[in-house]
């Protein structure tokens, strides 16, 4: 985009004039924000505007999530103008860095809501027709903060801010239907800025409202009250997003939500196709969509549903279905396949149940094996098996995963249908992830191999021959990085960091299969190792956490008290003042996440073999030249067969020995042969740490005791990790080690989000 100062200036004095009645001398910092962001709006319009009215073929992705993060910064950015924008703020004496005050759109949980955000941006940047499709939630993922240790959550109440990167399509309000309700959805767009292309594609969220506005005649014949009530339950659709991560919550406001998105998304994009006087048997030559896990599946049948409505047959509609539908999975975990009641949904949705039974009654007329392949089964409707069967692709988002999908969670499935099911491994935008986060790092290397690098990620290898040369900047620019973070965490969390301490970083939801029990249980095995005097020379190393528990999830709660109680104990004890550090941040989220993932020394992905789908923090640390110590599980695997196993620190058991060892496993024998471990996790019962609550106890429990106690195998690959661990502190710092660094950021070029979506739009959009 072109940069006038003088006429950005003059749009921004304008919004302030027109929207808040103050110029720039008088503009607080809120009506900054909101006419800056705004007059780059109205600046992209005509661009915005084209792009809105072009004929091609498109793909809407559908996702119950967008975790977007702050828009300014990235939005300047992919326009070209963040450096003008900031030197014309300038002019006027005012800085561009006040906006990070500004709320996160978090508008989801973790990887799978940003994967969608990187997905979009990779796609606008790479002028492929993808518009995302989703839900405006008034809040958005809790707010969290520690008191004595324990997760408190707090509304998240993003719209503080305003919300000027969106604009309200009033005209495109449609109605969706449940059977005890019917609802307005009206829709807010975002513009989604392809990186210095032109290109402007639109992130679609749906709100919910009453369908007519508070009426005034009947509360004053006093059904006031019936009336307020029914706008209430309107509006409730839309509230909040669920907190939960890889978990499915089978309650109804959760399916109510679901099909609210996907009922006006595609009545939205049916009603226009029509309206265009084409004929809907031909909508996929315009449309096909991506269902992001299967929050969205109940677009199918509600497809179904509409089509035949419009006088298709089951068959004619059954086969549009099949020719726009595509379907990622992102998960094997059983609790987070989504599972409806039969007769809740059809309460529900009684004409969207009656489509989904057609679905099941072709399936079984196919003549398959029905105890194998069913969707409906047990009064349990299986919302991945509809999606598999209709979808003409199936895909998982790592090379590992998909072949578990293959042998395992979907075998019978894949059996039948090989043709349907690909594997896309996931990617990360550099945009956000390295350009914006990392300027001067992106500075370095664009001095070597120029810019191209900046869409291309894998010409990043041509910095390979100037490694060695690159090293001492390099180097800098990490201090550097780290120093920030440091001065952020003061800020933040009022803890000090020394920034030449090794920052072990591990950031990511809480989960038990994410093992964050097993780093927490090193940093003690460390501690106690240090005041026995059994280790002498232990590296200076920074244990940072971040990870935000769903709030129903106890055991995630109860590791979150034990972290920080095991940060209490260790930051109080002078006789480790200089060894160890642990700060667990509150509230990690995309922004957190900018400034960490550039500023680590170790990214920890460390969860059971088999259990992560792909990860993309790692990717992300990848890209900031940080070593994995890692289990060879989701993108890990491919991690190392990009950068070479022998740049990174990989211990564990793999799938096939997670497999076996579960045959047999008993974490009795560990404990009782590892004295120092056994100390640790007894400081969970032993009144080390303070926990008047019982959650520490039940944790002890949850790893000794029981059906099946430590079901992660946390203990059993505990020595492993030590092994791999403390090789990777004590070769901090060296020549080869600093060199592993910069092979990771060099090879990291097939996790670039671009080459993602360009694979969806060849392999499977067709676009
Ligand atoms: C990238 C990202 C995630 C995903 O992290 P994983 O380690 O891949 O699970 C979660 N939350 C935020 C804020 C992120 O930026």
């Amino acid at each position: 985009m072109k940069f006038d100062k003088k006429v950005f200036l003059a749009d921004v004095e304008r919004v302030l004039h027109a929207d808040y009645a103050c110029d720039l001398k008088s503009a607080g910092r809120k009506e900054l924000y909101n006419a800056v962001s705004k007059a780059v709006m109205e600046e992209t319009f005509d661009d915005w505007n084209r792009a809105r009215k072009s004929h091609r073929r498109r793909c809407g992705y559908f996702s119950a999530e967008f975790l977007m993060g702050r828009a300014i910064y990235s939005n300047l950015l992919n326009l070209g103008i963040l450096e003008e924008a900031g030197e014309a703020l300038r002019s006027v004496g005012e800085d561009i860095n006040q906006f990070e005050e500004v709320e996160d759109a978090a508008l989801g949980n973790g990887g799978l809501g940003r994967l969608a955000a990187c997905y979009l941006d990779a796609a606008a940047s790479q002028n492929i027709a993808l518009d995302g499709y989703g839900i405006r939630y008034r809040y958005g993922l809790f707010r969290q903060t520690f008191e004595n240790g324990f997760q408190h959550e707090e509304g998240d109440d993003w719209l503080r801010w305003g919300d000027p990167w969106s604009v309200r399509v009033e005209r495109d309000t449609v109605l969706v239907k449940f059977a005890d309700q019917t609802v307005r959805a009206v829709p807010y767009d975002m513009p989604v800025f392809g990186y210095k292309n032109g290109v402007v594609n639109t992130l679609r969220l749906w709100q919910s409202e009453p369908v007519q506005a508070f009426d005034f005649s009947a509360f004053n014949e006093m059904k006031g009250e019936v009336k307020a009530n029914e706008n209430f339950n309107a509006t409730k659709i839309t509230d909040v997003l669920y907190p939960n991560d890889n978990t499915m919550v089978g309650k109804i406001l959760r399916l109510r939500q679901q099909y609210f998105m996907v009922s006006a998304s595609l009545q939205d994009i049916v009603g226009k196709y029509k309206a265009a006087g084409k004929d809907l048997r031909t909508l996929p030559e315009k449309w096909c969509f991506q269902l992001n896990d299967t929050h969205p599946v109940i677009a199918i049948p509600e497809l179904l549903r509409i089509l035949r409505s419009e006088g298709l047959t089951f068959e004619e509609a059954f086969g549009v279905c099949a020719a726009c539908f595509n379907f990622t999975n992102h998960t094997i975990m059983a609790e987070a396949l989504e599972k409806w009641d039969a007769l809740a949904l059809s309460d529900l949705l009684p004409d969207v149940y009656e489509q989904i039974v057609a679905c099941q009654q072709k399936l079984q007329s196919e003549g398959v094996d029905t105890n194998a392949l069913y969707i409906i089964r047990d009064n349990v409707v299986h919302m991945a098996n509809l999606a598999i069967y209709v979808a003409s692709h199936v895909n998982g988002v790592a090379e590992i995963h998909t072949n578990i999908l293959k042998t395992q969670t979907f075998r019978s499935w894949y059996e039948r249908y090989p043709e349907k099911f690909v594997n896309i491994t996931n990617g990360i935008t550099p945009r956000r992830w390295m350009l914006l986060n990392n300027p001067e790092m992106a500075r370095l290397i664009d001095g070597k191999i120029g810019t191209h690098w900046h869409t291309h990620l894998p010409e990043l290898k041509k910095i390979m021959p100037f490694i060695d040369e690159l090293l001492p900047a390099f180097k800098r620019i990490k201090q550097q990085n780290k120093q920030k973070l440091a001065d952020h965490i003061r800020a933040h969390e009022g803890i000090d960091l020394a920034p030449d301490f090794i920052f072990d970083v591990q950031v990511k939801r809480l989960h038990e299969y994410k093992r964050q029990m097993l780093n927490a249980l090193s940093v003690l095995w460390y501690y106690f190792g240090i005041k026995d005097g059994d280790i002498t020379d232990f590296p200076p190393t920074a244990f940072i956490f971040g990870a935000k528990a769903a709030p129903g999830y106890y055991m995630a709660k109860a590791i979150i008290k034990f972290i920080n109680e095991v940060a209490a104990l260790v930051n109080g004890d002078p006789a480790v003042a200089g060894k160890m550090k642990v700060v667990f941040v509150q509230n990690y989220n995309v922004s957190y996440a900018e400034k960490i993932v550039c500023a680590a020394d170790i990214s920890e992905q460390i969860s059971m073999a088999g259990m992560e789908a792909s990860g993309t923090s790692n990717m992300k640390f990848m890209l900031g030249g940080t070593v994995t110590l890692g289990t060879l599980d989701g993108a890990n695997v491919e991690i190392c067969e990009e950068a070479g196993r022998e740049n990174n620190y990989i211990f564990g058991a793999t799938v096939e020995e997670v497999a076996a060892v579960k045959q047999y496993y008993c974490p009795r024998e560990i404990i009782e042969q590892n004295p120092r471990l056994k100390r640790a996790l007894e400081t969970l019962v032993d009144g080390t740490l303070s926990d008047d609550s019982g959650m520490l106890r039940k944790l002890y429990e949850s790893m000794t005791s029981g059906y099946e106690p430590d079901r992660y195998l946390v203990l059993y690959d505990f020595a492993d990790y030590i092994r791999a661990k403390t090789q990777l502190l004590y070769d901090f710092g060296t020549r080869e080690f600093d060199r592993k660094c910069l092979v990771n950021m060099a090879s990291v070029g097939k996790f670039s989000a671009d080459r993602s979506v360009c694979e969806y739009a060849k392999r499977i959009w067709n676009l």
